[in-house]
C-alpha cells in the first residue's frame, strides 16, 4: 500500500480526497470510517491509470484522524494514517478541499472525490462546469470501486459564496486573476527560511510538498513564511509504454528535447526492441514517431515506413476516443492521449497536463457566459 502513496506532484497520477473516500459508505464494507475503501480505490486507479505502481497523492482534514475516533471500526486504520502523516505520505491540513481543489488548479492532477465543491465555485470560477478533473468513486461489481469522469454541472448563483454575489465586479476581478494557473510556481524548487524545515525540499524526495499559495505568494504551510525561489525544476512528461494494454515499460522526456521513438531508433532515443516480443514488432519502423517537447507542448511526428501510428484521446468523457489516423505534419500529443505505432503497441500520456499546456487549455476555455449561473445540472 505505502509503495502507492506520494506527496511528490511529479509522481502523483491522481489526488485523493482521503476523508471523502474513507467516509463513504457506498464503497466496501459497511460503517462510518474505514481505510479498506483506500485499498479498492487503489485497485481502481491502478486499472483508469493501466499502471500497477500507480502513485496517489492522500490529503486529508486533521478531522478524519483526530475527530469521531470511534467511528473506525478498526483502530489499526487510525494507527496507519499516523504513521502515513508522520513519513509525509498524506498532507494533513486543517482544510482539505482548498488543497485539494490548489492543487489540482496548480498541477492538472486529476481529484478523486464524491465532493462537488458547490460552495468554493465563487472562488475558483474553473470548478463551473468542469468534465475534466474530477473522477467519483463508485460501486463496482463484486464489492470492487470503479472510478467515473464527473461533469461538475454549474451550480446555481444561490449555491455559490454569498461574498461573491453582493459584488459582480469584485467576482470578475477573480476571474481573471485565477483564470491563470501559476505555472510559474510549480515550475521552480522552493525553500522555508526556516532551516530546520524540510517540507518543500525537493532533495528529499516524496516528503517535497508543493507551497501553498497565500496572497499570491508561495508560503509555508508550518511556518507560515513567504518561500524563497530555489532554481528552476526540471519538468518533465511521463509516457507509458502499453503492450495490449498491459504497461511495459515507463519513460520520462524532458523539456527541450526531441526524442526518437521506435524498434531501434539509436541514441538518445527509446528502443521498443527488447521491451516487446519480438513477434509483435511487425511493421514497427526502426524510427517510428518523433516526439519533440518544446515549451511544455508535446509534438509527435509519424515517421513510420508505412503510416500505421494512429492517434487518440483517451481521457474524455465518454472513455477512449476512435483512433486516427496521424497526418504527415506534425501533431499535438496531449495530457491522456495515446498513441498506436502497430496494433496492440501504445504509448500513452499520464493524465496529467504540463503546466504550460494547462494554461494554454484554460485560456480555451474563457469565461463563463453571464447566463451561466441560471443552469442547474448536477449529478
Ligand atoms: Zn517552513
Amino acid at each position: 500500500m505505502d509503495n502507492h502513496l506520494t506527496t511528490d506532484f511529479d509522481e502523483a497520477c491522481f489526488l485523493v480526497d482521503l476523508s471523502n473516500v474513507v467516509r463513504n459508505r457506498r464503497l466496501g464494507e459497511p460503517g462510518a470510517r474505514s481505510l479498506k475503501r483506500l485499498r479498492l480505490l487503489v485497485e481502481a486507479a491502478k486499472s483508469l491509470a493501466r499502471d500497477p505502481d500507480v502513485k496517489l497523492y492522500l490529503v486529508a482534514d486533521r478531522s478524519l484522524r483526530h475527530g469521531g475516533r470511534r467511528e473506525f471500526g478498526d483502530l489499526g486504520d487510525i494507527r496507519q494514517l499516523g504513521s502515513w502523516v508522520r513519513r509525509g505520505l498524506v498532507e494533513e491540513l486543517a482544510d482539505a478541499d482548498d488543497r485539494l481543489l490548489e492543487l489540482c488548479e496548480l498541477t492538472g492532477i486529476p481529484v478523486i472525490t464524491g465532493d462537488r465543491f458547490r460552495g468554493a465555485r465563487g472562488e475558483r470560477p474553473w470548478l463551473q462546469g468542469n468534465t475534466d478533473d474530477f473522477l467519483e468513486p463508485v460501486p463496482g461489481p463484486a464489492g470492487t470501486v470503479r472510478l467515473i469522469p464527473v461533469d461538475m454541472g454549474v451550480a446555481h448563483a444561490s449555491a455559490i459564496s454569498m461574498k461573491l454575489e453582493e459584488d459582480a465586479l469584485k467576482k470578475q476581478g477573480l476571474l481573471d486573476a485565477r483564470r491563470r494557473p501559476r505555472f510559474d510556481l510549480v515550475s521552480r524548487n522552493w525553500r522555508c527560511e526556516d532551516r530546520r524545515c524540510t517540507l518543500y525540499d525537493t532533495t528529499k524526495g516524496s516528503a517535497a510538498l508543493l507551497p501553498r499559495v497565500r496572497r499570491s505568494s508561495p508560503t509555508c504551510e508550518m511556518h507560515g513564511g513567504v518561500l524563497v525561489d530555489d532554481g528552476p525544476r526540471t519538468a518533465t512528461v511521463q509516457l507509458k509504454l502499453l503492450l495490449d494494454g498491459e504497461l511495459k515499460g515507463r519513460f520520462t522526456l524532458e523539456n527541450g528535447t526531441k526524442v526518437p521513438v521506435g524498434r531501434a531508433p539509436g541514441p538518445g532515443g527509446i528502443a521498443l526492441h527488447g521491451l516487446i516480443p519480438a513477434d509483435r514488432t511487425n511493421g514497427l519502423s526502426r524510427v517510428h514517431v518523433d516526439l519533440r517537447i518544446s515549451d511544455g507542448v508535446v509534438h509527435v511526428l509519424d515517421r513510420s515506413r508505412y503510416g500505421t501510428t494512429r492517434w487518440r484521446s483517451a481521457a474524455g468523457r465518454g472513455g477512449p476516443g476512435r483512433w486516427r489516423r496521424l497526418g504527415t505534419a506534425e501533431e499535438r500529443f496531449g495530457g491522456g492521449d495515446e498513441l498506436q505505432l502497430v496494433d496492440g503497441v501504445v504509448l500513452a500520456r499520464s493524465g496529467r497536463r504540463f503546466p504550460t499546456e494547462l494554461a494554454q487549455e484554460w485560456q480555451r476555455r474563457g469565461p463563463l457566459p453571464p447566463d451561466a449561473a441560471d443552469v442547474t445540472r448536477m449529478h
